[in-house]
């Protein structure tokens, strides 16, 4: 039995590929450098891959910033404002990912999404009606020459045509289906360059396939590799699906000519029985998923075994494979030297994943001894529990998840509490992380400064910060989050039932990492979190600071969780204590309290059927139970940080907040229509400009979207801000951007 992956991470085990890229951007070095360092890392996979022992390894995976991207560029698909700026095509390429703004010009970036229902982030491939695809980039050729020099026969990965549309945003009149033709001409190019380059085999991506499919989705389908696979010129076609199953398309997919098909038998909560009903072709390979590509607990390999054996029974050609890429986990225990042996052993990022395919292909074989050592492992146990919490949770009552009085009745008593001009504007938490800022943290860890320094530093931060928001006008403040390293790490830190890691990070989008930690036992608060800073920046300013907290949820999706308990128990038990935390701040004066549910979307399921049954119906309620007991006058607020909620957008009116802040500057406004008074109650922020650029907007672009706002939405129940924290942003951008963010709303407010 064969082993792969569907993936692997390119960031680099250091993120040597994130420093690189900012280092370009920052024109610190060239455009070769930075190929050689991309070289590298390319060539540092392949052998990790190698030397493990995995028997085909994947090309192509590797992205300078997005695959999705990668492909529309490969096949021609640029929007023209893009293509007039005249730029280098790597440098077109970063255009499109993060905005442009300099001598050739200044444009957006494209639009950005969350990547199915990961924290990772793609690029949305826009076509329009002059949209003219054909295939013209060589990225994934050169890839998979660079490693067959190298002495590697790879598989090379593409984002498949189908998931291309299905992800893509049509600007034209242009449609979907108006595109497939020519899609599928340039992919017959792209495996005719392969088979003529010496490939044996293509993997091609299609995880659109896991959501609810209507006929004409898979008309769509059909019409697409019908043709495709009648010229494969000789090469095999690995079609790969990931994040969930097949049931709507397995037929299809069984049906047309691909040479193997990946499936997950991890989320996908069907796939086992869906192959056991319906069978499996005996003359193409199913690349089984049964090493989980999204979490980093050690698998249970008697499990696996048991789920190998059925799979087996129905299919002959079974190659062994990860549910996903593993893009999604960090690169390697062994950048863990400070993490304890006793938890390390419960452990397995990708490296290690690697070894777990391959322990699986020597049991098969017949080797009892690793089998038994890991049987011994799982015989032992693991999680630290906590019974006070345990029990807490169970007793919560219906009346625990909902605030008194009415949202109507408190937006009365906050108008009169706060005062706020029209069209108040904020911010969403954090400024910048400066070098500086970055540096006084990095110090501390190493003990080159006292507690009382690196506290005194960040007192001196949070004065300026809100000095600065003073003197440009700002009507709500906020500390700016200097403290923290990361939204969920900070608060990890300070809860018990977190363990953390040193470098096990994962790429969100681009150049941006995170490093989730991980849950290891029952969550509860044992010492004020954020206390002492929104104290203090209070008690700087008579206007209003708002606190600001991680919400429970986006805790959650945001760690990897425990595999023994639901995900409903464990974000109750984060809730508590978020809720314990809103009440300290309560306590001491803190007005306006932001919960931010940056990741709430994350984990809805794909299948819409299963949105509110399998995730809001428990979701939804965790948010409300932490902020259910403060007074009335208290205003909560959250943040959300995509615009996609249209279609949940009941859902997130009932969390019953006071106040939303969300991304919408990169969505064109688009969502402004469903916030219209009759269907949602909660104020709202539509962030005015996208912080995930390092362009400035001017006045009047920011004032034109507040006056679209204002069009559409009652005016007492809109609020002025960016569509995100500051902090991967530099001051020489932010400074200006909010300066012209104020000057706008006042423009407005002139006008009104
Ligand atoms: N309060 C957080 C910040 O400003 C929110 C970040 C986020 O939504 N991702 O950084
Ligand atoms: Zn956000």
């Amino acid at each position: 039995m064969k082993t792969t992956v569907v993936g692997y991470p390119r960031i680099g085990s250091h993120r040597e590929l994130k420093f690189a890229i900012q280092k370009y951007f920052k024109n610190t070095i060239s455009a070769e450098e930075l190929a050689h360092t991309a070289s590298e890392l390319r060539h540092a996979n392949w052998q990790t891959l190698s030397n493990a022992g995995i028997d085909e390894i994947p090309s192509g995976d590797f992205s300078y910033y997005d695959l999705t991207l990668d492909t529309a560029a490969l096949l021609n698909i640029v929007p023209k404002r893009y293509r007039e700026l005249n730029l280098s095509s790597l440098d077109e390429y970063f255009a499109q990912a993060r905005g442009y703004q300099g001598e050739n010009g200044d444009v957006k970036a494209l639009s950005m999404k969350k990547w199915f229902n990961t924290n990772y982030h793609y690029l949305v491939t826009e076509f329009d009606d002059d949209t003219d695809v054909k295939l013209v980039g060589s990225k994934i050729f050169d890839e998979y020459q660079e490693a067959k020099d190298a002495g590697y026969q790879t598989r090379p990965t593409i984002i498949g045509p189908y998931t291309l549309i299905k992800n893509g945003r049509f600007t034209g009149q242009k449609q979907g289906t108006d595109f497939a033709a020519a899609l599928t001409a340039a992919y017959e190019d792209v495996l005719a360059k392969l088979a003529d380059q010496g490939a044996e085999w293509i993997q091609i991506d299609e995880p659109a396939l896991v959501k609810d499919q209507t006929a004409a989705d898979l008309d769509l389908f059909e019409a697409i590799y019908g043709p495709l696979l009648n010229a494969k010129h000789g090469l095999k076609v690995l079609l790969q699906t990931y994040f969930g199953d097949v049931r709507d398309s397995y037929d299809v997919l069984t049906s047309l000519d691909f040479d193997g098909i990946g499936l997950d038998f991890i989320e996908g909560a069907e796939t086992l029985d869906i192959i056991k009903q319906h069978g499996f072709p005996a003359d193409k390979i199913l690349y089984a998923g049964v090493i989980n590509g999204k979490n980093i607990w050690k698998a249970h390999y008697q499990d696996k075994l048991n789920l190998i054996n059925q799979i087996t029974d129905v299919a002959d050609q079974v190659a062994l494979s990860t549910s996903c890429s593993l893009l999604h986990v960090p690169y390697t225990l062994a950048n863990e030297p400070q993490l304890d042996e006793k938890y390390k052993k419960y452990l397995a990022f990708a490296e290690e994943k690697l070894s777990e395919l391959v322990d699986l292909k020597k049991i098969l074989a017949g080797d009892t001894a690793l089998l038994d050592a890991n049987e011994t492992l799982f015989n032992t146990p693991r999680y630290v529990e906590n019974e006070a919490i345990t029990k807490q949770v169970a007793s919560l009552k219906e009346s625990d998840f909902h605030r008194q009085p009415s949202f109507e009745e408190r937006a009365k008593i906050q108008k009169e509490e706060f005062n706020l001009p029209k069209l108040p504007t904020t911010t969403i938490g954090s400024f910048p992380q400066t070098r500086e800022v970055k540096r006084n943290r990095a110090k501390f860890k190493k003990g080159e400064i006292t507690k009382e320094q690196y506290d005194q530093f960040n007192k001196d931060q949070i004065k300026e910060c809100i000095e600065f928001q003073e003197k440009i006008g700002i009507d709500v403040l906020v500390h700016g989050e200097f403290e923290r390293n990361d939204m969920v790490e900070y608060f990890g830190e300070k809860l018990d039932g977190f363990l953390f890691t040193s470098n096990a990070w994962v790429q969100s989008y681009g150049t941006r990492c995170v490093k989730p930690p991980i849950i290891w036992g029952d969550v509860s608060r044992n010492q004020p979190i954020t206390v002492a800073e929104s104290v203090y920046a209070q008690s700087l300013t008579d206007k209003p600071v708002k606190g600001m907290l991680t919400g429970p949820v986006t805790i959650l999706n945001w760690s990897f969780p425990r595999e023994d308990l639901p995900l409903k128990e464990s974000t109750y038990q984060i809730a508590l204590a978020i809720q314990a935390e809103v009440l300290d701040l309560e306590k001491h004066g803190i007005k306006i309290i932001q919960i931010d549910e940056a990741a709430l979307r994350e984990n809805l399921p794909l299948r819409q059927s299963d949105w509110y049954s399998k995730y809001l119906d428990w979701a939804i309620p965790a948010f409300r139970l932490v902020h259910s007991k403060v007074e009335p006058s208290t205003q909560i607020h959250t943040h959300m940080c995509y615009s996609e909620f249209g279609d949940i957008i009941d859902a997130i009116d009932d969390m019953d907040a006071d106040v939303i802040s969300f991304e919408a500057s990169r969505a064109d406004l688009t969502l402004l229509d469903t916030l219209q008074e009759d269907k949602f109650k909660t104020h709202v922020g539509p962030g005015v400009y996208d912080i995930h650029s390092p362009r400035v907007p001017s006045e009047d672009e920011i004032k034109t979207t507040i006056e679209k706002i204002v069009n559409k939405i009652p005016l007492d129940n809109i609020w002025i801000n960016p569509d995100c924290g500051l902090k991967t942003r530099g001051n020489k951008e932010t400074t200006p951007s909010l300066i012209h963010l104020v000057d706008a709303t006042k423009e407005v407010r002139r006008e009104l």
